[in-house]
């Protein structure tokens, strides 16, 4: 008898797999390649919403955690996942620099923002307003960790790679069954993929599909994340993140031409030098209609946990979720009322 079955190895799934091997839990993963949106993550940990210069929900706090919880992915793996980066806002008005200073006063912001304009230096950006420096941020190699994370599971033996097959899956008394895995509790950590969840599609998950480019650009000699219309992220070898889209109509991870050209048109904005376009990817962000984190106990079946609706900003809300998921099966901890699933257990009962 194992304490779990894990279904999903995206971030979701990698943090709880994490926190139980930390706490002595024993578990086995069943994941396939389904959804797409961790493995496409620009990966950026950065707590400012650099639209309206405020701070993401929790983002403080969740800052403190990140850095420690990749270190740790990092030391058990053996590979390079934490790139500290520091990410500039190019200004695009006199007005914006003025609500970048007063942002970088309110509690909160003042230990983000940089309060000196930094001078465009780079000769292949146009940024005639300069920009407005976010400090501590850094960027995840996510596609790293699950490739590493998945043949540490396999190593292990600890990893069936299939679709989860609802149909075989038996929900008994005191436990769960699934194609000879019996095990206490099972956790859902399915991205995109509850759709197909027949005990939790009730939950409001949109879905966001998000595209990114590949770029190599030899001239762009840039070392620092570059947020304009959209980011830029450096990826080493002359090669660069662009990214990312937003539609809420198509859910499939396929990329469209009509992104492709909505990107491009949005860097041809700011980015001066020559390059070429070696990828196009996509994926789905997890995205909730309230926009908080859907974690918790199914309302009627005990033994059936669910953790998802990161949303954008699954590097760092991964590592406190998957915590307080534990802490709440554990230790019998009370959840964070924004992120518990019984926010909408009435919907439930409807259906
Ligand atoms: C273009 C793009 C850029 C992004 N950039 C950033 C960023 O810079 N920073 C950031 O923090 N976040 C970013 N995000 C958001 C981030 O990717 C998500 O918040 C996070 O990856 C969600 O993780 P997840 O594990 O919940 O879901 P997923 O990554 O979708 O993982 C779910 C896993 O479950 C598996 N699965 C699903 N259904 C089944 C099934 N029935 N049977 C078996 N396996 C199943 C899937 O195949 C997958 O392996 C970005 C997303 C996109 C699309």
């Amino acid at each position: 008898m194992l304490d779990y079955i894990v279904v999903g190895l995206g971030l979701a799934g990698i943090s709880v797999c994490d926190t139980l091997e930390r706490n002595g839990k024993t578990f086995h993963v069943v994941s396939d390649a389904s959804q797409q949106a961790s493995q496409v993550a620009g990966g950026l940990y950065n707590p400012v919403i650099l639209k309206r210069f405020t701070m993401a929900w929790k983002a403080g706090g969740l800052m403190e955690a990140v850095r420690p919880f990749y270190q740790q992915q990092e030391e058990k793996l053996g590979v390079t996942l934490d790139h500290p980066l520091r990410v500039l806002r190019r200004f695009a008005s006199i007005e914006e620099q003025n609500t970048w200073f007063e942002a970088a006063d309110r509690p909160g912001l003042e230990r983000f923002l940089s309060t000196k304009i930094l001078p465009n230096q780079n000769p292949a950006l146009d940024a005639p307003f300069g920009f407005g420096e976010v400090m501590h941020t850094g960027r995840i190699d996510t596609a790293l960790l699950i490739k590493a994370y998945r043949a540490y599971l396999e190593q292990n033996d600890l990893l069936t790679f299939e679709n989860f097959d609802f149909g075989a899956l038996h929900l008994l008394e005191q436990h769960v069954s699934y194609k000879g895995i019996e095990a206490k509790r099972i956790v859902f950590a399915c991205g995109f993929g509850l759709k197909q969840n027949p005990y939790f599609n009730y939950l409001p998950l949109n879905g966001t599909k998000g595209e990114l480019l590949i770029i190599k650009a030899p001239d762009f000699k840039e070392e620092s994340v570059i947020k304009s219309s959209v980011f830029t992220i450096p990826w080493g070898e002359d090669l660069y993140l662009v990214g990312a889209t937003y539609k809420w109509k198509d859910k499939t991870n396929t990329p469209t031409e009509e992104s492709k050209n909505e990107l491009l048109d949005k860097l041809s904005t700011f980015l001066k030098c020559d390059f070429e376009v070696v990828d196009h990817v996509a994926g789905i962000r997890p995205t909730v209609s309230d926009r908080r984190p859907l974690v918790g106990q199914h309302p009627k079946h005990q033994n059936l946990y669910v953790l998802n609706g990161f949303g954008s900003r699954g590097v760092l809300i991964a590592p406190y979720a998957s915590q307080q998921l534990f802490s709440f099966i554990e230790d019998g901890q009370a959840l964070d009322p924004e992120i518990d699933i019984q926010r909408f257990t009435k919907k439930h009962f409807r259906n």
